[in-house]
């Protein structure tokens, strides 16, 4: 089979290292050699973060994907309190949706997806409700927006809340400054901005939160963060037995990043979205948020008039190229191109040259069948529109 290019916001295509490092030797998670491993790579984590009062921040790595650390946060962190959830798409409706598994007390502000927070709503309603916990997204990636973590941060302290964020398809590609907005806990995943393999997640916290979850009943076994803390502390291991290949993964993705520089690296990812963007709209495509609310590792596109995102998806596969689809009210109407992982300038412009192509013979296929059967007007369906504010508690 070619090779794929994945044009996604995760899976990615790996660097050859990442090859190299997922086949090192076999070791037991009980030994030293993990710990030491698990070690280098929570030292990383802090890193990539560039915290600089590191003797008060800790990070436990979990095995699974991005959702495991949102779960084992919203299931940790809110005991019998009350939890705030922001959402302005599909995986904000995700945090919804775990937490009100795990919390009795779980509000809701709700706008429509690809839409703006609205500043002086969510002040009102944490002046009149006894909120403990925020969650919000920081890049939903299903519009592709970068929700704002220094003004949802700074009513979140003012208020007393904790705030915790889902930096999932963020962090790697943008900036959050733990410290300056008042995050208690930020989650992400191996295998979106920093471009290991899919598998695992993990948990960045302040060190006196962490402290704290012991004081609440264990909600879940698996996922607890209180337990993964206490093994991290005692004996920088994980409660359970681990990928331990996909830690080894992990820690050289880590050190690539590193050894390039973490703000080099935000900026190289920046600049080849840049030249994605200036291509695409050269192609005379629209895209769903302004380019100044996106995030730098993904572009959502609206499908042109007479397009079909399924064919143009199949056609560019044919080149090995691999996009996505929007979901939920965007599907049919948009498609996402990320930017990240082994993706090079030269792929970039293959990918838009084989853009140009498969739009102008769909585009010309779609005039041939008005021409011969007249078909109706209208060929893309029309969703629902969402409601505009939902707050539920
Ligand atoms: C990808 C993603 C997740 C996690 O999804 P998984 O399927 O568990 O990898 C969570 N939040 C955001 C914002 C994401 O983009």
């Amino acid at each position: 089979m070619d090779k794929q290019l994945l044009f996604t916001p995760g899976p990615v295509n790996v660097a050859e290292t990442l090859r190299t490092a997922i086949c090192k030797e076999d070791i037991c998670h009980r030994e030293a050699d993990f710990d030491a491993l698990l070690a280098g790579i929570e030292q990383k984590i802090l890193s990539l973060f560039q915290i600089r009062k590191r003797e008060r921040y800790r990070a436990v790595v979990i095995t699974g994907s991005g959702t495991a650390a949102n779960e084992a946060i919203l299931s940790s962190v809110v005991g019998d309190g009350a939890v705030l959830i922001l959402s302005n798409g599909e995986f904000g409706g995700r945090l919804h949706k775990t937490s009100v598994i795990h919390n009795k007390k779980t509000h809701l502000i709700e706008m429509p997806w690809g839409t703006a927070f609205d500043m002086p709503q969510i002040a009102a309603y944490l002046a009149t409700h006894k909120i403990d916990v925020v969650a919000m997204v920081h890049h939903e990636t299903c519009s592709g927006m970068l929700n704002p973590l220094a003004k949802i941060g700074a009513l979140v302290k003012a208020s007393g809340a904790l705030f915790v964020v889902d930096g999932v398809s963020s962090v790697g590609a943008e900036m959050i400054d733990m410290e300056a907005y008042h995050i208690a806990f930020v989650s992400s995943s191996s295998s979106k901005a920093l471009g290991s393999y899919p598998g695992l997640s993990f948990v960045v916290g302040r060190k006196k939160q962490f402290k704290r979850l012991k004081h609440h009943s264990a909600k879940t076994t698996y996922l607890n963060l209180a337990t993964f803390y206490t093994f991290l502390k005692t004996h920088s291991q994980t409660p359970n037995t681990p990928a331990v290949p996909l830690f080894f993964a992990l820690d050289q993705a880590l050190t690539d990043i590193l050894s390039e520089g973490v703000l080099k690296r935000h900026a190289r990812i920046k600049a080849r979205a840049d030249l994605l963007r200036s291509g695409m709209r050269r192609l005379n495509l629209d895209f769903l948020v302004d380019e100044a609310d996106m995030c730098s590792m993904l572009t959502t596109v609206q499908v042109p008039a007479s397009v079909s995102v399924h064919d143009l998806r199949a056609r560019l596969r044919e080149k090995s190229i691999i996009i996505y689809e929007g979901k939920g009210c965007f599907a049919g109407k948009v498609f996402q191109v990320g930017n990240i992982g082994e993706l090079s300038d030269d792929d970039i412009r293959y990918f838009l040259s084989t853009l140009k192509d498969v739009l102008l013979t769909l585009q010309a296929d779609a005039a041939d069948l008005v021409i011969q059967v007249r078909p109706k007007q209208k060929l893309r369906a029309v969703s629902p529109v969402p409601s505009h504010v939902r707050v539920v508690s």
